[in-house]
């Protein structure tokens, strides 16, 4: 998957450079938003918010905009494990948000794939702390229906693997 990769500068509110060892992938979602859009309000200088994620996805683009091993605070829970030990995955819907719901779906997976997770480690902000996020997936059944599909893709990353590792065994 192509991932753009523009780093917020370093600073104490965003990207206080601090290492960490992520365990699990926190999905959050915006609404009216585009990933560039949101990439513009985080780099603001005047944004003193002490807010940020490592990855915005929207229907059309993923951008990197915290290194994936260093701290992000997207998870309102302070020094818990959901700042500390979770990567911060924001997905903006602007227009069609089946699109970006697939597009996340399939770059959740693919992190998943790259770190030997299951889809056990994919969590809701709703779990760090109380609030409605990702709200786009909360409502009914959709956030089991969007983990199905996050194994899916995970399933067929998997797939490909294998069959090159048979082309490369002949
Ligand atoms: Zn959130």
């Amino acid at each position: 998957m192509d991932i753009l990769k523009y780093h917020l500068p370093q600073s104490s509110y965003k990207r206080p450079t601090i290492r960490i060892a992520p365990r699990y992938i926190t999905i959050h979602s915006e609404a009216g938003c585009t990933a560039r859009a949101k990439l513009k309000e985080l780099a603001a200088e005047a944004d003193l918010h002490q807010k940020s994620y490592h990855l915005l996805v929207d229907e059309c683009e993923i951008i990197e905009c915290i290194p994936l091993n260093e701290l992000a605070y997207h998870a309102g829970d302070g020094r818990g494990s959901g700042n500390y030990s979770s990567i911060g995955l924001l997905i903006c819907t602007s227009g069609n948000d089946i699109l970006a719901l697939a597009k996340a779906a399939r770059l959740t997976a693919c992190l998943l794939y790259q770190y030997g997770w299951s889809t056990e480690a994919v969590v809701q902000h709703n779990r760090w702390s109380s609030v409605d996020c990702p709200k786009a997936l909360r409502q009914g059944c959709k956030w089991h229906k969007w983990l199905r599909d996050v194994e899916a893709e995970k399933r067929r990353l998997e797939k490909a693997d294998e069959i090159r590792r048979l082309i490369h065994a002949l």
